[in-house]
């Protein structure tokens, strides 16, 4: 029977506690049902018991059942107010067991010293004391030991002295009190392990509701997590935006910092991604340590971190946390004792100078960390409402340009290339034109990088080939057009065999068409671009190397690389007579093409002087305002006859 001796290793849980309480709740009334049982009791003994003992026991019983209600009702106003604390003392079961006792102690001093005379008063005893053994019994059933004590106090008295007694059927009824009791025990420990069964399952139950709960917060947790660097992810940093933007009253003075790490790629690059990781582990850390406890930081993907910060209020409280979070992240980090430095780009947004919505604010702090980005790295931007304005106009450009091929409205313009000494026209460079519906007709710096970065590049640069062909293959043999060729265009693996297409369904023979690129395609040593660029010289197509002199000017490409022209850089041209360094470089760009066996073209001649200083440099070929300004395809053809007119005039 574990129950029974179980009392010392029950867990004082909160539900035996409150089975404790309940009987304790009970206990009042179940004293005013004892108080009439010791009246009526009183009254059925009154002619069998000799006064002065029924009054004394009378007294006894009613003194046991006003101490033990007055100390349950005490308790009760004493577990009330405690009722928050942890209260793991033993005290209430004790007093069960020592109040069992107390309780049963007048009937069964009433069954065992009565002796009477008369027949049928020991009935009415044994029948009173078993019903209160019995029904006192059940009401302490859920703590045992309590419940057992009280009944073997009455009734096991009751048995021995029944053996005693001189009536006929005494051991009958000592067998009955035993029975009784026997039956009692069962009673109460069938009660008892129902009791503790329920309680553990209770216990279970709660268990598994706890590690439920567990469960369902670590859930919650990773799911606003970021698992890499363990900030808080991009939906629980929208979570907290939108509600600060839903709250305004509540929370005027916040920023949203938009962070995004400088030459990250480069470490992923050079270091590999466990080394990435590691680095967007301690940015993560540094950035935490530089706000301030109740500000959130939270990695939005990448190398993107955002913070949302608490007072905010105005733009140099927001300037000090941006040039804190620059600087925090300027340091150099270590990678297996390598030293790496990176760098971050900060965009603000302050929300009480806007009514801005989360989502808005996040990207009002993007577009500012962008506006840091090409400003210089590290640094830090505060939102102003001219960056929206711009993605405005980029988005129009964006969506106009997706149906600008198909609606014709691309368009090439020619610039005549002409040679130097003979003034003859050697060919047009083609530049493209986009003639908008709406805005009439912009140059190629509007929209060109646009292109590139929507992935149309290739889709423009297909049809710029195909344009220039044909446009070509209309004019005299003698003509040759240079077309751009963007580092995106050539590093894509089909332009030699757009460019063949084009020569074989135009019929323009490839030594007519030039390609211009820049040092940047050449600088990446990008195998791809290297083939093509090899396939088109196989094919017949010259190579030209544009804006000469602004890039890198590693040289060493010039030998590894078979060019057939170098185009010098407007910028040379436009200082020829007024630094003494540009006639210099024009010189030796001069004498270096000479050796490698390439022409020259002067770009962007805008003056007689610099036409005659180029020509004094013996540079072979001009382009630029002064010799003829870009025009559409029918200028171009007439351009073409007047100075085929012309130069047969001076020739004759
Ligand atoms: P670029 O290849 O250096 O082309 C020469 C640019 O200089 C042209 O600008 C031309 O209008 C301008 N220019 C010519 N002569 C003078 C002059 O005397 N003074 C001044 N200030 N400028 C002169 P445009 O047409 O705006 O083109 C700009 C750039 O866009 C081009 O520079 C070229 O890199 C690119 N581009 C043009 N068309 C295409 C194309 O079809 N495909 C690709 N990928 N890029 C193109
Ligand atoms: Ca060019
Ligand atoms: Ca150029």
């Amino acid at each position: 029977m574990k129950f029974l001796h179980d009392e010392g290793g029950w867990k004082w849980s909160s539900v035996h506690k409150e089975q404790l309480a309940s009987i304790a709740r009970a206990t009042p009334a179940a004293m005013a049902g004892y108080a009439i049982n010791v009246l009526l009791a009183t009254i059925a003994f009154s002619g069998l018991i000799r006064w002065p003992a029924l009054v004394l026991w009378t007294l006894f019983a009613l003194a046991i059942c006003s101490f033990v209600g007055i100390r349950s009702l005490r308790n009760r106003t004493n577990h009330r107010t405690s009722a928050n604390g942890r209260n793991t003392s033993r005290r209430p079961a004790r007093n069960a067991l020592l109040f069992s006792v107390l309780l049963a102690l007048p009937w069964s001093l009433l069954g065992t010293l009565w002796t009477g005379t008369v027949a049928n008063s020991e009935v009415i005893i044994v029948a009173l004391v078993v019903g209160m053994a019995a029904s006192g019994s059940v009401l302490l059933s859920p703590i045992p030991a309590a419940a057992i004590l009280y009944a073997a106090t009455i009734l096991i008295p009751l048995a021995v002295k029944c053996l005693f007694i001189t009536l006929d059927n005494h051991l009958i009824l000592a067998a009955l009190a035993l029975s009784y009791f026997m039956f009692l025990v069962g009673l109460i420990a069938s009660n008892a392990r129902i009791f503790a069964e329920r309680l553990e399952a209770v216990e279970k139950l709660k268990d598994s509701f706890a590690a439920l709960v567990s469960a369902r917060e670590e859930t919650e947790r990773a799911a606003m997590t970021d698992g890499l660097t363990g900030v808080a992810n991009r939906r629980a940093f929208m979570a907290r935006l939108n509600t600060l933007a839903a709250d305004r009253d509540q929370s005027p003075e916040y920023g949203v910092f938009y962070i995004d790490l400088d030459r990250f790629k480069g470490v992923n690059d050079a270091f590999g991604h466990a080394a990435g990781d590691a680095v967007l582990r301690m940015a993560a850390s540094r950035i935490a340590k530089v706000v301030r406890d109740g500000d959130l930081v939270a990695r939005l993907g990448g190398d993107e971190f955002a913070v949302v910060a608490q007072e905010i209020c105005g733009r140099a409280t927001a300037q000090a946390l941006a040039m804190r979070l620059v600087s925090a992240l300027c340091d150099p980090f270590f990678l297996e004792g390598q030293r790496v430095q990176i760098g971050a780009s900060v965009g603000v947004a302050i929300a009480f100078e806007s009514d801005s919505t989360g989502d808005q604010l996040l990207t009002q702090a993007d577009l500012a960390m962008y506006a840091s980005k090409s400003a210089g790295r590290n640094a830090h931007c505060v939102f102003e409402p001219d960056m929206l304005r711009s993605v405005e106009e980029r988005q129009a450009v964006e969506q106009g340009l997706r149906s600008a091929l198909a609606k014709n409205e691309l368009e090439l313009f020619f610039q005549p290339i002409q040679g130097l000494t003979k003034n003859e026209i050697a060919g047009f460079e083609c530049l493209i034109r986009w003639r908008h519906p709406l805005r009439g007709l912009l140059p190629p710096a509007q929209f060109l990088s646009i292109a590139d970065e929507i992935g149309m590049a290739n889709d423009i640069g297909g049809w710029v080939i195909e344009a220039a062909c044909a446009q070509a293959a209309k004019w005299p043999s003698d003509v040759v057009v240079g077309i751009n060729l963007s580092p995106l265009q050539i590093a894509s693996d089909d332009v030699a065999q757009r460019v063949e297409r084009a020569l074989k369904s135009s019929g323009l023979p490839a030594n007519r068409l030039e390609i211009e690129i820049t040092e940047t395609s050449l600088l990446q040593n990008d195998p791809v671009t290297l083939d093509q660029l090899k396939r088109l010289k196989q094919l017949g197509v010259s190579i030209a190397l544009d804006d000469f002199g602004t890039g890198y000017s590693s040289l060493s490409y010039l030998v590894s690389f078979p060019l057939d022209r170098i185009k010098i850089d407007r910028l040379f041209v436009s200082q020829l007579g007024r630094s003494r360094e540009s006639d210099l470089i024009v010189r030796s760009i001069t004498q270096l093409a000479r050796n490698l066996n390439c022409t020259v073209v002067a770009e962007g001649i805008e003056t007689d002087e610099q036409l005659q200083r180029l020509r004094a440099l013996h540079v072979g070929f001009g382009q630029g305002y002064l010799l003829g300004m870009p025009m559409p395809a029918t200028e171009a053809t007439e351009f073409l006859a007047s100075g085929k007119s012309k130069a047969l005039a001076q020739s004759a």
